[in-house]
């Protein structure tokens, strides 16, 4: 396969993300980078306030930045872009042809458009035909959702399967990388825990719905149960780790908890798509574990953690997951590899 792609919010975190993930990928060829009118016309190191670990890919160093708008040679744009100009800016892109892999939250909760994680709801891809029909499209949007709901929603989905889910509660401990750059101001989050993220509570409670929900008759019946949450800003980083307690419809054990979520795979891995992991959920047994800086990379970062597996009546456990990574680009890619590989592009 031999794919032409752009990024679009190119120069964000999680455009960085992309480009690192990207340089190097066995079927997608990295041909444009966008973002505003303030990174148009500068080569892409002088554009980008360079962040990651990795060093910036050589291939990318002077590409030139463009203006995001419909034009540049690609079949899928993936979309880095703050909700609000995502909005406006990824319909333009697909009424031309291209196919919007985003990141932004506007789209994720549309009833035509698939809110998408590989592993979970494969099969909710067949929406673009509906809206590709309803919107007089060729291209499409696609999404995937919010970062702290993936990592909940890859543990949680062969537990719903299993046994039901009556009722889920969840505390975040959110990276800092989760807000962007520059995001969270560093006077503001060294030496400190913000008890409050915007918007994000709403997200988690609700997008796991969508995406456990039945595809019928063309439309998604969403999953009905009950899911609050408490979402927290910490000083680390990358890694959302997650605190869980869920009560089940029938009743279970820790060691079947385990057990379920430890086999759990999916089309990714039975597809053997580049971006997956082979294990989408991993089990430690040590006391002490998962840990934001010791286990957010697993399997390249597209690994969730799940350990503290405990409790009768309700299960209660402790996750963690890249939210650059599984949470944002990765998670995009894969969904991306899935529709290459259907022959959805
Ligand atoms: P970010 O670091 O603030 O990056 C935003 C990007 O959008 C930059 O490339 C910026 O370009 C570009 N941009 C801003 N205004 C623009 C405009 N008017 N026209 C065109 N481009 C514009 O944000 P981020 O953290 O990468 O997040 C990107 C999206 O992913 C957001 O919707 C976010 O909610 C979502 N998301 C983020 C995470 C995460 O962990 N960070 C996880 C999941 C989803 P300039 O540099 O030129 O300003």
């Amino acid at each position: 396969m031999n794919i032409d792609v752009g990024v679009i919010g190119a120069t964000g975190m999680v455009g960085q993300r992309f480009i690192s993930l990207l340089s190097d990928h066995p079927w997608f060829n990295l041909t444009a980078l966008a973002a505003s009118e303030r990174s148009a016309g500068k080569r892409y190191s002088k554009a980008a306030d360079w962040v990651l670990n990795e060093d910036m890919p050589n291939s990318v160093r002077d590409i030139e930045v463009v203006e995001t708008k419909p034009g540049f040679q690609a079949d899928i744009v993936f979309s880095a872009l703050p909700s609000d100009i995502a909005k406006k800016v990824e319909p333009q892109f697909a009424e031309q042809g291209y196919i919007v892999a985003s990141n932004a939250s506007a789209y994720r909760m549309a009833e035509d458009v698939p809110l998408l994680i590989p592993e979970v709801n494969p099969e909710h891809i067949d929406l673009i035909d509906i809206q590709r029909e309803q919107r007089d499209w060729d291209g499409a949007i696609i999404t995937n959702p919010n970062c702290s709901s993936i990592i909940l929603t890859l543990p949680v989905t062969p537990i719903a399967r299993e046994f039901g889910i009556t009722d889920l509660r969840v505390a975040t401990l959110q990276a800092v990388s989760g807000a962007g750059y520059t995001g969270v101001p560093s006077m503001a989050i060294v030496d400190n825990v913000i008890p409050y993220i915007g918007g994000e509570e709403d997200k988690v409670e609700t997008e796991i719905q969508k995406m456990l929900g039945d595809l019928e008759d063309g439309k998604i019946k969403h999953r009905d149960f009950n899911v609050t949450a408490t979402c927290n800003r910490v000083p680390v980083l990358d890694g959302h780790l997650e605190n869980l307690w869920i009560e089940t419809e029938e009743k279970t054990t820790v060691d079947e908890i385990k057990e379920t979520m430890a086999k759990f795979e999916g089309e990714p891995q039975k597809l053997d798509l580049p971006t997956a992991p082979k294990n989408p959920v991993i089990i430690t047994e040590q006391d002490d574990r998962p840990q934001t800086r010791l286990d957010r990379n697993k399997q390249n970062g597209m690994s969730v953690t799940a350990g503290r597996i405990r409790g009768e009546n309700e299960i209660q456990m402790t996750i963690l997951g890249h939210n650059t990574i599984r949470g944002a680009a990765g998670a995009s890619i894969l969904n991306a590899e899935l529709l290459a590989k259907k022959q959805k592009i």
